[in-house]
């Protein structure tokens, strides 16, 4: 991929242009009630503990929102404590990757979003629980932790149609995290309505062979995988929106990291799939500074809650 010809724009420390929804939201008369959860994960990648706190910012500053945070026990911790009251909240943002969760939680969950509560997935939460079928029908797809095709075929484009793979083999794949265009499938769907049909995400690891049930799942957006960068050659899906019961749920492929988080195209269609799960519409109008289809958009306010961001790291110099 050519790196030369990217334009960067960094949006400054300043806050000026990091609230054009201000007008919007700062009167909103009742916030609507978010839950974030996080937890688990381990290891140097997926720390809830540095990404919870963006986007925990990014949804406050809309002024619409109130963001209470979740954050569960391991999967082998005691969960006698943990007794969240879902139906406290319009919608919970899954921010946790782990095997499993206590039989009575699960049943729980499932009554919250098919009774109507609103879900995000993001990222690798879509990693989460391989072996709850209710939670893969929420995701509708997902990756790791031993998927194979029990899971569920593939999903993907393949020459500007979806496709349902059956073929057997694992589930999960990445290259080295580069900036990429996600491509809008459903450009009037209300999280995308406005936005640009397609645009460059910073740095981000872009998820290929994802397999699952797919029930009442419209794929949004994809992203071509490069072949050359341990890719599929397929356009995956990278923006889903599903049904679990009367539950709505938005997925988000993106977000492994806080850099992938800072993108504004990344904190736009999360502040709007937030709204759309919890409401059913997006009041939220596209921030100017929006990526455009070759040009990166990130904000530095978020990029620097990562440490690295401060040693001279950055949203758009990839990783390899
Ligand atoms: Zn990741």
């Amino acid at each position: 991929m050519k790196l030369i010809g990217w334009m960067i724009l960094a949006v400054g420390l300043s806050g000026a242009l990091a609230f054009p929804c201000a007008g919007q939201g700062t009167f909103a008369a009742k916030p609507i009630q978010i839950a974030i959860l996080d937890g688990q994960s381990g290891g140097p990648y997926h720390n809830w503990r540095l990404t919870t706190p963006a986007l925990k910012k990014e949804l406050e500053e809309t002024g619409i929102f109130a963001v209470s945070v979740l954050t569960a026990p391991p999967s082998d911790g005691d969960f006698s404590h943990f007794k969240p009251d879902f139906k406290r909240y319009r919608a919970i943002v899954m921010n946790y990757d782990g095997p499993t969760w206590p039989a009575e939680l699960r049943a729980q969950f499932e009554r919250y979003v098919a009774g109507g509560g609103g879900l995000v997935i993001v990222h690798a939460a879509d990693n989460a629980f391989p072996d709850w079928p209710a939670y893969n029908e929420m995701t509708g797809i997902g990756g790791w932790r031993k998927r194979s095709e029990q899971a569920g075929p593939y999903w993907y484009y393949k020459s500007g149609k979806l496709v349902s793979d059956a073929s057997p083999g694992p589930a999960g794949r990445h290259g080295a995290r580069l900036p990429f265009q996600i491509t809008a499938r459903q450009p009037q769907h209300p999280i995308l309505k406005g936005l640009p049909p397609v645009w460059m995400h910073a740095n981000d690891e872009l998820y290929g062979m994802l397999r699952g049930p797919g029930k009442n799942m419209t794929i949004l957006a994809t992203a071509h995988s490069d072949p050359n960068n341990n890719g599929t050659g397929h356009d995956e899906p990278m923006l889903m929106v599903l049904r679990y019961g009367k539950g709505r749920i938005f997925h988000t492929a993106l977000g492994h990291d806080v850099f992938a988080m800072s993108c504004v195209g990344f904190i736009t269609t999360f502040q709007r799939g937030t709204e759309w799960v919890a409401t059913g519409r997006v009041t939220q109008k596209p921030p100017a500074t929006f990526p455009t289809a070759n040009t990166v958009s990130y904000r530095a306010d978020i990029a620097q809650m990562d440490p690295a961001f401060l040693n001279g790291a950055s949203p758009v110099v990839p990783k390899r």
